[in-house]
């Protein structure tokens, strides 16, 4: 890209690093909408999109981070356990071969009974997770995370709205996995 990164902004000499922020439910992994037709509730449910593997490793062989960012309220509302939900993020994890660098979840939902449950600053369109697991990537690895390097990929309008708050470029999830081109034309017969 053109524009370089302003180092002198940067306090010991971190590096601007591109950060790819993924929705993981119809995005990464099927999700409702999706082949599976309902919710993950846990691991044996979890599916990765090989496009979206594929897009995962070109971003990393590009120098930059790749971060799940994903709503789970159906901890508030009780329909999953917390352990339900991060065993499906470990198996997701597996899954896409060891790919992310981090994955965060929001486990509030606004539809909860008790207050601790249903607010928070997580949930997306909320920026929360964003800006958490950018700060705790920049301690790990000594980098920072411009938004206008990075990029954020979902299926759902809070993803699109999470993206414009947090001054990211935003792509929607079947057109990210398109460009994977995970099933190409077969070559032209030779000429006889
Ligand atoms: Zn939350």
């Amino acid at each position: 890209m053109a524009e370089q990164p302003l180092h002198h902004l940067s306090a010991g000499h971190r590096r601007a690093t591109p950060a790819l922020f993924l929705d993981i439910d119809g995005t990464v992994r099927e999700g409702r909408d999706d082949a599976l037709g309902r919710f993950v509730n846990g691991p044996d449910d979890v599916r990765v999109f090989p496009a979206a593997v594929e897009m995962m490793r070109r971003w990393r062989a590009g120098g930059g981070r790749v971060v799940g960012v994903s709503n789970q309220g159906g901890i508030a509302l009780g329909h999953v356990t917390p352990d339900q939900v991060a065993a499906a993020m470990v198996e997701t994890q597996r899954q896409t071969g060891g790919l992310f660098d981090q994955i965060a979840w929001c486990c509030h939902h606004p539809d909860a009974e008790h207050p601790e449950l249903a607010r928070c600053w997580c949930r997306k369109p909320g920026v929360g997770l964003v800006i958490a697991a950018s700060l705790t990537m920049s301690h790990h690895f000594g980098e920072y995370y411009p938004p206008y390097m990075g990029l954020m990929v979902g299926d759902r309008p809070e993803d699109q709205e999470c993206a414009a708050r947090a001054g990211l470029d935003f792509q929607w999830a079947a057109q990210w996995r398109a460009q994977a081109d995970p099933d190409p034309a077969p070559p032209d017969p030779p000429a006889s």
